[in-house]
């Protein structure tokens, strides 16, 4: 838990966070220890019971927790597997999860305490923590349609809002600091450029991506035979993700997915039954053939991902901070956005914590600096993953680094991995593999001179004439530079007292 506050560290008076999703809730019990008061502003009625409402329309789509997540979220909300699982969550410790890759499939049995839920019950159940606090309180049905700001306009001071009912009644309400947190359809930027600011061009990943979802009811036999499955995408094929999971009330939900918008997955039930049979492995097409449908596949798609650089603006003024996809967007696929805004709650927290001890100028500007060293592991590895995709494209001022060279990397890592896995009963490798992208390791924890001489075989293997080439003409001694001239350090990403905070970083006992 939490350092607790002692008397002599005064909270501050008032904090809003505009938006109650999962980044709005993460934040709000982060703020509930530095703030008297908490207030959630959220347009929708919150609903009586876990449900999908019109303000996340992704609620739909399949959404899984990175260890990484999981283990902030257990942090600020202890215990809430267990609330998952009571509320008939599936439980996924000791339960088989197939993964295909491009070179080969694994098993993988994780040994740790987790559940699988809709995106609605897990919101719901930290809705339910967050209501407990008696600091904090929610305003729903309410829009926020503008900040209010000192007469200098340097300091953001509360929020303009709109009654979501008949009268459409608008007020402010005050406060000393206010945290967007609403998410992809953020009305901040226009906010700030109201103010007279401008600001900063995103970094923007041109994805099109496409993805469709569908839900089944299963007889029960099915998930003891089957398990979850994840085809991985095979871009260079023009081959999509697959995936199939189980969650509560005895369902099923498979997704496919596409980058590039050269293909987008289909809708058409008949179509996308085609389309799952199509994947790298027929096995979720098998596995569909037990269950039940549930309605027609529903789909999403979104042009490009966005990454602000909110941090580089020298006036940024005092009294406003932005936490989630208002912040940083992501290609789902990878599961890594409600991760990215743990990540950056728990930055939001550490830097509130120092605070106390020392006074900060540009407070709010040095937190966005904070959170987006946090999360530079997992835009870059999300770009490196979709770049690989024909028609996608990185638009930054700056080129994202070592992106050739690290898809040529993996393809040589995973396919060793896999080997190892397989022939030699040894997941380690692929364990390793698995925490980085779960953002648990650094990508730098893979990407080093020895595994990259461990990788190097001389085997002649396409993959590894491919990485050779990447490499250069460079000897033993020179191979550590060449890798720092060429790889993000991404020495600031992990904060050591956020880690040293876990008991340990529990390396999962994945089975092959
Ligand atoms: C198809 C899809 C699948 C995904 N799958 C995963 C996954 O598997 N794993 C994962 O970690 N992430 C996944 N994500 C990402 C995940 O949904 C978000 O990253 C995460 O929920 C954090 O979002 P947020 O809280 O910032 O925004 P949101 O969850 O979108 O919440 C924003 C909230 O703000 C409210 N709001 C908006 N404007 C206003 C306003 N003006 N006034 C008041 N309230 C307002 C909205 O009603 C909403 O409640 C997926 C996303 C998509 C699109």
């Amino acid at each position: 838990m939490n350092t607790p506050l002692t008397s002599h560290q005064p909270k501050e008076e008032k904090a809003i966070v505009i938006g109650g999703g999962i980044a709005g809730l993460l934040t709000a019990r982060v703020l509930s220890d530095h703030y008297e008061e908490v207030i959630i502003i959220e347009r929708d009625e919150l609903p009586q019971e876990p449900s999908t409402r019109s303000g996340t329309p992704q609620a739909f789509h399949p959404h899984r927790i990175l260890p990484r997540g999981s283990m902030i979220m257990e942090r600020f909300f202890p215990g809430y597997i267990d609330d998952l699982l009571v509320q008939g969550a599936p439980s996924t410790q000791n339960e088989k999860m197939s993964l295909f890759t491009s070179y080969g499939s694994l098993q993988m049995v994780p040994p740790e305490k987790n559940a699988s839920s809709s995106r609605a019950l897990l919101e719901w159940t930290f809705r339910q923590r967050v209501q407990q606090i008696s600091n904090v309180r929610f305003l729903s049905k309410q829009e926020v349609t503008g900040l209010q700001t000192s007469a200098d306009q340097s300091q953001v001071t509360g929020v303009h809002i709109k009654e979501r009912s008949e009268q459409k009644q608008e007020r402010t309400v005050t406060a000393d600091l206010v945290v967007d947190t609403s998410g992809r359809s953020s009305k901040l930027i226009k906010w700030l450029e109201a103010m007279g600011l401008e600001v900063p061009q995103p970094e923007r990943l041109k994805v099109s991506l496409g993805y469709s979802t569908r839900y089944y009811r299963i007889p029960r036999h099915v998930k003891e035979k089957w398990g979850g499955v994840v085809s991985e995408a095979q871009p260079d094929k023009g081959i999509g993700t697959g995936m199939l999971g189980y969650i509560e009330d005895n369902m099923a939900q498979t997704l496919l997915f596409s980058a590039g918008g050269a293909h987008y997955p289909s809708t058409n039930p008949e179509e996308y039954e085609k389309e799952l049979q199509a994947l790298a492995t027929p096995m979720i097409s098998e596995i569909v053939k037990e269950l039940e449908p549930m309605g027609v596949p529903r789909g999403y798609r979104t042009p490009e991902s966005v990454r602000q650089h909110f941090e580089q603006m020298e006036d940024w003024p005092a009294g406003l901070l932005v936490v989630g996809d208002a912040f940083c967007n992501f290609d789902p696929i990878h599961g890594q956005g409600m991760t990215v805004a743990a990540i950056e709650a728990e930055m939001l927290d550490i830097c509130l914590h120092e605070k106390r001890h020392t006074s900060q100028s540009h407070f709010e500007r040095h937190v966005l600096q904070r959170m987006q060293e946090a999360i530079e592991p997992a835009w870059w590895l999300s770009s490196v993953a979709d770049l690989r995709w024909k028609g996608v494209e990185h638009v930054g001022a700056e080129p994202l680094k070592g992106v050739s060279f690290a898809q040529k990397y993996f393809n040589l890592y995973v396919k060793q991995a896999v080997k190892l896995a397989n022939e030699e009963n040894n997941p380690s490798m692929f364990q390793q593999y698995f925490m980085m992208n779960a953002l648990v390791l650094s990508p730098r924890d893979i990407i080093n001179a020895h595994t990259l001489n461990m990788l190097l075989t001389g085997n002649g293997s396409l993959e590894e004439k491919q990485l050779l080439a990447e490499l250069g003409n460079v000897d033993e001694q020179q191979i550590q530079e060449r890798l720092d001239e060429l790889i993000p350090s991404f020495s600031l990403a992990v904060d050591e007292k956020a880690l040293h905070s876990f008991p340990s970083i529990p390396l999962s006992n994945t089975k092959a």
